[in-house]
């Protein structure tokens, strides 16, 4: 069977040397991209299982990118899991809204990285409700 794909999308090279360790380490395919240009423009290339975006980056920021993902056809059944530093409750609302399917609190905490990204490649994309989502 090939290695599951995750396309890996973080600006930060300590986070982004830390997280290939740790998934490569566990039979991951690792595919980088530092900005969210690069993460749009690489992600028809990569067909990744998986994407992990990290949120805040100057110029296409993870919401960004994730809103133009989730837009297109090839990518909208791919689980996008955003990488946040801030996870309170207003932010988490914000990346839920922009298509992510879930989150990853920053620092990554090395015990527990690898599990939860097997956990939302097993729970996939969730359903698209397609602008018909009730916010309260
Ligand atoms: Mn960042």
């Amino acid at each position: 069977m090939p290695a599951q794909r995750i396309l890996l999308v973080e600006d930060n090279e300590l986070n982004m040397e830390l997280a290939t360790d740790l998934l490569e380490a566990a039979g991951f395919e690792v595919i980088r991209a530092t900005s969210g240009e690069e993460a749009i423009a690489l992600f028809p290339r990569v067909q990744p299982d998986l994407v992990l975006m990290d949120i805040q980056m100057p110029g296409v920021d993870g919401l960004t990118a994730t809103r133009v993902l989730k837009s297109q056809e090839h990518a909208a059944s791919v689980p996008i899991v955003a990488l946040t530093a801030r996870a309170m409750a207003g932010e988490m609302e914000m990346i839920l809204r922009a298509g992510c399917d879930g989150y990853i609190s920053k620092p990554i905490d090395t015990r527990e990285f690898v599990q939860q990204v097997r956990k939302a490649l097993a729970n996939g994309p969730k359903p698209s409700a397609d602008g018909g989502e009730a916010a309260s």
